[in-house]
């Protein structure tokens, strides 16, 4: 695992056009718009924008191997309070009905109880991206009961129910600690029937290939969990891998970057692609710039210039006749079952 951010190392991968050279490099038999055409879907555009996502920035506890974002401890990038009391007044005066918060560890941000108590109070549905480990650190102990006594829908990320397989991606001692803070999770009602506490735990492939039908590894992990740790969920999220930022780094390191990213185009799935999450998210990035997503957001591919671009001048009906923004990663949410910040897709 990398000590540290590709940031910080001042790699010149670090740069979203460099990361977008890499991709464009790979030869392939079809362009991404050329599939959309085929089926019916170029230009591809929102449907509406049910989610809001606001990525309170780059700061994380972790340094995994396969972090889209490029976080780590040594990240300053956090949202001010100005643009989250912006985000705040478009989702008063909008009816997104939900907010997503991500990061980095969103739990990090200074603000962040705020920003929770904030859009609960406007009757959203608050969903929070969490690695778990944060949830280990002395300060941030008290978030099960904090989460609970707020109706969060948590959904948390897990690699995988091994703990050498978790480990090799999130660094060592990490599954340990992500399982003492499930087990926290699940003694406040999360992942219990009847409790309304919704927990969903996200996996995604340790190594160069996509992942196995969600339903199925659902289903074996529920199980498993259970039966190895004690540990229950809801449900499980298969996601796919993208290959940006720290994931590209490792593929171009093994050499797997060619190979990946013709099995993602090649597995090009038209019913996910219809049902990209780009249709109905709008991203928002810590210094309040819009995105399509979080992945675009990671490439500095903001809104179609059209479109407002900050959150200072949201205007919903200018945001849903937009274009979106797709270039060869969108690969990654089209292939097989799909993939989405909800997983599987198709
Ligand atoms: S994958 Fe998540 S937990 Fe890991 S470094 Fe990135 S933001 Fe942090
Ligand atoms: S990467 Fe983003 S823009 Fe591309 S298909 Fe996926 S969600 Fe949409």
């Amino acid at each position: 695992m990398p000590a540290t951010s590709l940031a910080s190392r001042r790699l010149p991968l670090a740069q979203p056009r460099v990361q977008l050279a890499h991709i464009d490099g790979v030869s392939l038999d079809h362009e991404f718009e050329t599939l959309l055409e085929q089926h019916g879907l170029w230009p591809l555009t929102p449907t509406r924008i049910s989610t809001l996502q606001i990525n309170l920035g780059r700061v994380c506890n972790m340094t995994c191997l396969h972090c889209h974002v490029d976080a780590g401890p040594d990240r300053r990038e956090a949202m001010s309070r100005a643009t989250l009391q912006r985000c705040l007044d478009v989702i008063a005066s909008s009816d997104t009905p939900t907010v997503d918060i991500t990061g980095g560890a969103p739990e990090l941000h200074p603000q962040f109880r705020w920003l929770v108590q904030q859009a609960r109070a406007l009757g959203r549905n608050v969903i929070n991206r969490c690695n778990l480990t944060i949830l280990e650190y002395p300060a941030y102990q008290d978030l099960p009961a904090f989460f609970a006594q707020h109706g969060v829908e948590l959904v948390c990320s897990l690699p995988h129910y091994r703990p050498l397989l978790t480990d090799r991606q999130r660094g060592e001692g990490t599954f340990e600690r992500s399982l003492l803070a499930l087990r926290r999770l699940n003694q406040v009602g999360y992942g219990k029937a009847g409790s309304g506490l919704r927990l969903a735990l996200v996996a995604n492939p340790v190594g160069a290939f996509l992942p196995s039908s969600q339903a199925s590894l659902e289903r074996e992990w529920k199980r498993e969990m259970f039966r190895l740790y004690g540990v229950s969920f809801d449900s499980l999220y298969c996601i796919t891998n993208m290959p940006i930022a720290r994931y590209l780094e490792w593929l171009l390191q093994s050499g797997n970057l060619d190979s990946y990213l013709q099995r993602l185009a090649g597995a090009f799935n038209p019913t996910a692609a219809a049902a990209v999450m780009c249709r109905t998210t709008l991203s928002v990035g810590w210094d309040g710039r819009l995105y399509d997503c979080d992945f675009n957001q990671m490439l500095d591919l903001g809104v179609e210039p059209k479109a407002p671009q900050h959150i200072d001048a949201f205007e919903r009906a200018a945001l849903e006749a937009r274009r979106i923004v797709v270039r060869r990663h969108c690969f990654g949410c089209t292939a097989g079952a799909g993939s989405s910040c909800a997983g599987a897709t198709a």
